[in-house]
């Protein structure tokens, strides 16, 4: 029996986190959800965004799926954790449980309209540094800076993560990314530590891209990669292109993963506009739940999962508005229950 925190999160999140329950419980495993409130409503209902009882549960279970939780645009809102202050629950929860790095996948599904097939991509954001330290001030009034930091500790921590994490799931291929014709100390030491660390994997074939040729080669050829090692700027936004890539926000998922805690959440935000008219597209946070459930070894519920979700996207009939059908959120996600059901049958 798996614990498993879930945090509903804001806007769509309830309703997509929802969905992502009823999809595991359907799969077969056998999971108790510890429900915690985090977020913009849960600020207003009990003073906090992001409550002690969301640590309490997180330490126990040691595994999140977590909905998206709001931050308003340019007002400030803070987050206090003890005595530090984040800009963000999503942030908080990162930088507070150690969550080092960011797995993005990026596939092609049945059904699903993008401009190019065969794409497959995992990528690997480091998440703990860079330019996203937040030490960031106005030197003047009319000068501002940002400090970038890359160390050979957590560089070497997520190299060494994303080749033990493709052994696992049987990836062959990681490009390096980096700007280090620039960039050469902070950039040069996430590329050489990262090549360092391929000596000690010789199964798997390694090579390096600059970031801005990369983002022209995915966007002509994106099925020639395999898996992308990143420091966090980079990653954050070549991660989002490559969602593009395959078809939006909607079908994006993550996991956020540190040596005792991992946090799976999908990419997409709470979707204020279109929230709570059973319109959203679950199928983002349910493949954040696949990814949890094959975290924690559930490998046979996951690839049942996958298969549901493919089949109801093949067959077009219950998918939602995003992916040009017109069922709501809970039609879909019954679609892809009563697949399960049937696969677990036969
Ligand atoms: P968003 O992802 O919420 O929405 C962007 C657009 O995509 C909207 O038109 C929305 O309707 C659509 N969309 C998003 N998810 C969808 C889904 N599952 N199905 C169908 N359509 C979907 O991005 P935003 O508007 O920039 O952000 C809204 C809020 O979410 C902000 O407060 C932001 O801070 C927060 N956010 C949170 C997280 C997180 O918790 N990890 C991540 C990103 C954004």
């Amino acid at each position: 029996m798996h614990r498993i925190t879930l945090i509903p999160g804001d806007g769509i999140g309830p309703e997509v986190t929802q969905s992502a329950r009823e999809v595991v419980d359907a799969a077969g495993v056998d999971v108790t959800w510890d429900v915690v409130g985090a977020g913009m409503q849960t600020g207003r209902d009990e003073g906090a965004p992001l409550p002690a009882s969301v640590f309490r549960s997180i330490a126990e279970s040691r595994l999140a799926l977590k909905g998206p939780t709001q931050t308003p645009f340019g007002d400030a809102y803070p987050v206090p954790v003890g005595d530090r202050v984040y800009p963000s629950v999503a942030i908080a929860l990162r930088k507070e449980l150690q969550l080092f790095v960011n797995v993005r996948p990026a596939r092609n599904y049945p059904g699903i309209k993008s401009r190019f097939d065969h794409v497959d991509l995992v990528i690997f954001r480091e998440n703990s540094e860079d330019l996203y330290i937040g030490r960031e001030r106005m030197v003047d009034a009319d000068t501002a800076e940002a400090v970038k930091v890359i160390t050979r500790q957590a560089s070497e921590r997520v190299a060494r993560f994303a080749f033990d994490y493709m052994r696992k799931i049987g990836r062959r291929k990681l490009s390096v990314i980096h700007k280090s014709n620039v960039l050469k100390l902070t950039d040069g030491l996430f590329l050489k530590t990262a090549q360092h660390v391929a000596r000690e994997y010789p199964e798997f074939e390694v090579n390096q891209r600059v970031v801005d040729a990369l983002c022209m080669e995915l966007v002509i050829r994106p099925e020639a990669f395999d898996c992308l090692l990143l420091p966090n700027l980079y990653g954050d936004i070549v991660s989002d292109l490559a969602a593009g890539l395959v078809g939006g926000l909607g079908v994006a998922p993550g996991a956020n993963i540190g040596t005792r805690y991992a946090m799976f959440e999908a990419v997409h935000g709470s979707a204020p506009d279109i929230a709570g008219k059973d319109i959203a597209n679950p199928m983002a946070m349910i493949l954040s739940a696949v990814m949890l459930l094959r975290y924690i070894g559930e490998t046979v519920a996951g690839d049942r999962i996958d298969r549901a979700l493919e089949a109801v996207l093949r067959e077009r009939e219950h998918v939602t508005r995003d992916l040009g059908g017109s069922a709501g959120t809970r039609r879909m996600t019954a679609a892809i229950v009563e697949k399960l059901a049937a696969d677990i049958r036969n």
